[in-house]
């Protein structure tokens, strides 16, 4: 049967605050600059999740993509929008929530619950013009 992928893209919003407690201010200041903002910030995320695999000659689909509309929504959109990432989302207490972090999460939740094909990227755009990949490795 011929592969293909589906690509389904999700929305939320999120704060955060890139600072490792490791090094100085100065040090912190001068690697994230605004993502290093006291008080936090926020970003409109977009998430693309993409899913490859055979077409299934029964429904025509490699995965229903309402279904990946209602795992991104359970897994992700739930546990990040409008969270502050730093404060509100346990996985990141030991890890900075850089968008390259956050694509990780995201593979995480959604990885092992895929029905149908396997997840072959994770796109995390951070700003309109910003984006980091994630392939699983
Ligand atoms: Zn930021």
């Amino acid at each position: 049967m011929p592969h293909c992928t589906v690509a389904r893209r999700v929305h939320f919003n999120a704060a955060h605050r890139l600072h490792n407690p490791a090094r100085s201010a100065e040090w912190n200041r001068t690697t994230f600059g605004l993502c290093n903002n006291p008080n936090y910030h926020g970003h409109n995320y977009e998430l693309d999740i993409e899913v490859a695999g055979e077409i299934d000659p029964e429904t025509g689909y490699v995965v229903d993509v309402s279904v990946l509309k209602d795992l991104a929504g359970e897994h992700v959109v739930a546990a990040l929008d409008h969270k502050n990432l730093n404060l509100d989302v346990p996985w990141f207490r030991d890890r900075l929530p850089s968008a390259e972090n956050i694509a990780v999460f995201c593979w995480e939740q959604l990885a092992p619950r895929i029905p149908r094909g396997k997840l072959a990227r994770i796109r995390l755009w951070e700003t309109p013009r910003n984006y980091v990949e994630y392939h699983g490795g």
